[in-house]
This record gives C-alpha cells, sequence and structure tokens, in this order.
C-alpha cells in the first residue's frame, strides 16, 4: 500500500509539471482555437454571400438577354403590322407588342434595381473578404507564436510525458481511474498531504478516525469533503 501512495504521490508531483508547462503556452492555444473557429465560420458566410451575388448576377444577365429577344420581336412585328391582311392578325399583333413593350420596360426598371443590389451585396462581399483576411493573419501569428513555445518545451513535455507513462503502468487501473476522476474535477489536484491534521485540498480538519486510519497507511483514504486522496507523511517514507 505504501508503494502504492508513493506512485500516486509522484504522478501527482509530475501532473503538476506538465500542467504548469501548459499553463504557460498561456492564451495561445485558446486563441489558436477561437480564429480557427471563426475563419471557418467566415468562409461560409462569405459562400452564402457569393452565392447570392451571383444569383442576382445571373437574374440581372437573364433580364438583359429577355429584353434584346423582346426588341428583335418588337423590330420584326413593326413589320408584319403593315403586312396584316385582316383585323384579328392585327389585333393580335399589336397585343402582342404591347406585351413585349411592357416587358422591356418592367425588366429595364428591374435591371437598375438589380445593379444597385449588386453593388450593395459587392461591397459585403469585400467587407467580409477584409475581415477573414485579418483573421487569417492573425492566426498565423499565434499560430507561429504557440509554434516557438512548443518547440521551446517540447523536450521537457516528453521527458515528463514517458515517465508519466511508465508510472501511470506500475498503478492499477481502478486506482488510476479514482485519481483521473479526481484531478479532472478537482482542480488538478488530486493527491494532497494531510501531515498537519487537515486535508491538504480543502483545509477541512480530519477527525480523529481519519487521521488514524490514514496513519495505518493500508488503505487509500479520501477527504470527505472534497474526495482528495489523502497522504500521511508520504516525506517521511523509506525508499
Ligand atoms: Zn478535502
Amino acid at each position: 500500500m505504501q508503494k502504492k501512495l508513493q506512485l500516486l504521490t509522484n504522478l501527482q508531483a509530475l501532473d503538476t509539471k506538465l500542467s504548469s508547462i501548459e499553463k504557460a503556452k498561456g492564451n495561445l492555444p485558446y486563441l489558436v482555437n477561437e480564429f480557427s473557429k471563426e475563419i471557418e465560420e467566415l468562409t461560409s458566410e462569405l459562400e452564402v454571400l457569393k452565392n447570392d451575388f451571383d444569383e442576382t448576377k445571373k437574374d440581372l444577365n437573364d433580364s438583359k438577354t429577355t429584353i434584346d429577344e423582346s426588341n428583335t420581336l418588337l423590330g420584326k412585328y413593326k413589320d408584319q403590322r403593315g403586312m396584316v391582311t385582316n383585323n384579328k392578325e392585327y389585333e393580335a399583333l399589336v397585343n402582342e407588342m404591347a406585351y413585349r413593350e411592357n416587358l422591356v420596360e418592367e425588366l429595364t426598371l428591374k435591371i437598375s434595381e438589380s445593379n444597385i443590389l449588386l453593388e450593395n451585396k459587392k461591397e459585403l462581399v469585400d467587407e467580409k473578404k477584409t475581415i477573414l483576411e485579418e483573421k487569417i493573419a492573425s492566426l498565423a501569428e499565434k499560430q507561429q507564436q504557440l509554434d516557438a513555445k512548443l518547440s521551446e518545451t517540447a523536450d521537457e513535455e516528453n521527458k515528463l510525458a514517458e515517465k508519466r507513462n511508465k508510472l501511470v503502468a506500475k498503478i492499477d487501473k481502478q486506482l488510476y481511474n479514482l485519481y483521473d476522476r479526481i484531478y479532472r474535477s478537482k482542480n488538478l489536484i488530486a493527491v494532497v498531504p494531510a501531515d498537519e491534521g487537515h486535508c491538504g485540498g480543502c483545509f477541512t480538519i480530519l477527525p480523529s478516525q481519519k487521521l488514524s486510519e490514514l496513519k495505518r497507511r493500508d488503505s487509500i483514504v479520501q477527504c470527505d469533503t472534497c474526495s482528495r486522496i489523502l497522504i500521511y507523511s508520504f516525506e517521511d517514507e523509506g525508499k
């Protein structure tokens, strides 16, 4: 049991070192992650805006084509008008001409509206593009800083991680799971000293029964308040 307690103490010490290295990276990993997410969102927003722009543009071109076709037809109808022999045909021709003239008028109006719309949409696309480019530049900068920090600490981190793997292999699974659960939920501190009669994590005074349990060192003893694993006089322990 003493060996188990010693292993847990060593594991906590290693994890504390690893987490302080992680802390030294500051908010760089967070920022890199945030910028990446923002870039992803902006890219899809831009995609939607571009599609919208293209659709309006296509609409405008369709209108232009219809106007051209109508004008050609109107020219033909004017020529035919002089050759019509009966009233019915004449009426049909005049109706058709009126329809085409209306259409040209409507579409001409629509085109001038679409031109304004297109201009606004283009402005929006350009605006988003600029923001996106800025974000991409910021991401590159933060990524570079993070990479530099990572390469500074990579060696130490790798060594510690290797040590940790070896250590974890010696600890039985159930006990490691207990440690891991407390470590994650209790602010990265799972194993605390209890030498002074209180829990080294939450400082709750330990009842005498708990203390004698601890002194026997034949079981894993947890704090009743914070559940952390208590270690009694681990520094005196014979190596
Ligand atoms: Zn506690």
